[in-house]
């Protein structure tokens, strides 16, 4: 299968000017305060895992869902970039995890878990990669720390580029496998979208409140 060439991002159809596009670059200094978000994460536990090969690249669906401020978004699906698609002050990392949730009102929700090396890791996702795994606990994608997330209203990185998406960036990150960090190179080597303006845009920071 023909993969979307990540070479050639500029000239994905779709691709606009107007400043409603993502990934964004993370800039501390213009973070906005914004109340207390209070997320349950007990939806998130063992799920079946089904590979599905795509031309926007692998995509593993799943089942789970998250309780945020009381509204419940099921999850659809999850996949990986090699390298950060959103930036934290210009900087990048190993790997960023997109859980691709459903709203109850039809509109998209994306969480991102950013991803960094750490030799005392075991593999994670490198047995997921390959198939290995019908099945995996999804708690065990997140840190155990969540403290702090941000929201932004963005697109999907990938063609069509859909619009209405609401993003969760995870302030607090997951250390991964030096062996998963060299399976996401192989499999899917710099896949990912350069940032795109923020516009006027807000990206708003919260305390997350309840998690068990
Ligand atoms: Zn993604």
């Amino acid at each position: 299968m023909e993969k979307l060439n990540y070479h050639y991002q500029d000239a994905w159809r779709y691709t606009t000017t107007a400043t409603c596009q993502s990934p964004i670059d993370v800039v501390a200094d213009k973070l906005v305060d914004g109340p207390a978000m209070a997320i349950d994460w007990s939806g998130l536990t063992i799920s079946p895992l089904l590979k599905k090969e795509q031309v926007i690249g692998d995509q593993f669906f799943c089942h789970g869902k998250l309780v945020i401020d009381g509204q419940t978004v099921e999850l659809v699906r999850f996949h990986i970039h090699d390298g950060f698609e959103h930036l934290w002050d210009g900087q990048s990392g190993a790997a960023e995890l997109h859980l691709v949730f459903k709203r109850a009102d039809g509109g998209t929700l994306v969480l991102a878990v950013f991803l960094e090396e750490d030799a005392e890791a075991g593999p994670l996702f490198a047995p997921i990669l390959a198939g290995q795994q019908a099945q995996a606990d999804l708690l065990t994608f997140l840190p155990a720390k969540k403290e702090s997330i941000l929201t932004y209203k963005g697109t999907l990185t990938t063609p069509p580029l859909k619009k209405d998406v609401d993003w969760l960036l995870l302030k607090e990150r997951l250390g991964i496998s030096p062996v998963d960090v060299a399976a996401f190179a192989q499999a899917y080597p710099d896949n990912y979208r350069k940032v795109q303006p923020l516009g006027n845009r807000l990206v708003v920071r919260h305390q997350i409140t309840s998690h068990p």
